[in-house]
């Protein structure tokens, strides 16, 4: 089965009224093959006028959501509003999310369940450190992030699913995988799901890589096997850049 390609852009905590409208327009006004999935992440303040700003086509994503659908949590955002939002998808698990805010394994697990239930599509983050990397434990701490997430699932949640592989070595440092060591843990991945969810949900899941994914990165790396897409966080700030790497797919 043909998996989509899918270029997610997460701006992360970046951005203007003048940027956010610099990168709609561009998105709006750009084009790129109808095999290529786009979805961006902007910050939350600006998630109601991007999803009324960029065209249909375009995903909007959420960087992040809480478990709970409404109540006392200052500061966080319910999957609830976000479908109010229409809004679409939501990263879960980026490694910022998880080093910065303690986000556990469980809690990661748990904020998908709940995004599912609430119909959204959930690109969810994994990905091993550099000293876990030297260590030979990349497989160990992948398995351990994505068993949590699984563990909160049925079979069928699957297809609501992509998963980011984001070596945290790779993320924002320039520092990009090799297609071969990228393409190395994402088959890993892939047979994980085959041998612990099923066969059929390993060959659907899209694995996307995420780490300093660039123009000169992807055309390289989309040509692995089992890299269906990019989460793209640094080019996906720069317009024409951006609009290249959704170009990369061959
Ligand atoms: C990310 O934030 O998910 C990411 C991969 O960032 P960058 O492309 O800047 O490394």
């Amino acid at each position: 089965m043909a998996r989509k390609f899918l270029v997610g852009g997460n701006w992360k905590m970046n951005g203007s009224n003048q940027l956010v409208s610099q990168l709609v327009k561009a998105l709006n006004e750009g084009s790129w093959s109808s095999n290529v999935e786009c979805v961006i992440a902007p910050p939350a303040p600006y998630l109601a006028s991007v999803r009324s700003g960029v065209r249909e086509a375009v995903g909007v994503a959420a960087q992040n959501v809480w478990v709970d659908p409404k109540g006392a949590f200052t500061g966080e955002t319910s999957t609830e509003m976000l479908k109010d939002l229409k809004i679409d998808w939501v990263i879960i698990g980026h490694s910022e999310r998880r080093s910065i805010y303690g986000e556990s394994d469980e809690l990661v697990g748990k904020k998908v369940a709940a995004a599912l239930k609430a119909g959204l599509k959930v690109i969810a983050c994994c990905g091993e450190s550099e000293s876990e990397r030297d260590a030979n434990k990349t497989t160990e701490v992948v398995f351990r992030q994505i068993k949590a997430i699984a563990d909160q699932l049925s079979a069928k949640d699957w297809a609501n699913i992509v998963i980011a592989y984001e070596p945290v070595w790779a993320i924002g440092t320039g520092k990009v995988a090799t297609p071969q060591q990228a393409q190395e843990v994402h088959k890993e991945i892939r047979d994980w799901l085959a041998k612990n969810v099923a066969s059929e949900v390993a060959e659907a899941t899209r694995i996307l890589y995420g780490g300093s994914v660039s123009a000169k990165s992807s055309p390289d790396l989309q040509k692995e096997k089992d890299i269906d897409g990019f989460l793209v966080g640094g080019a996906s700030l720069k317009d024409k850049e951006f609009l290249e790497i959704l170009n990369s797919r061959q």
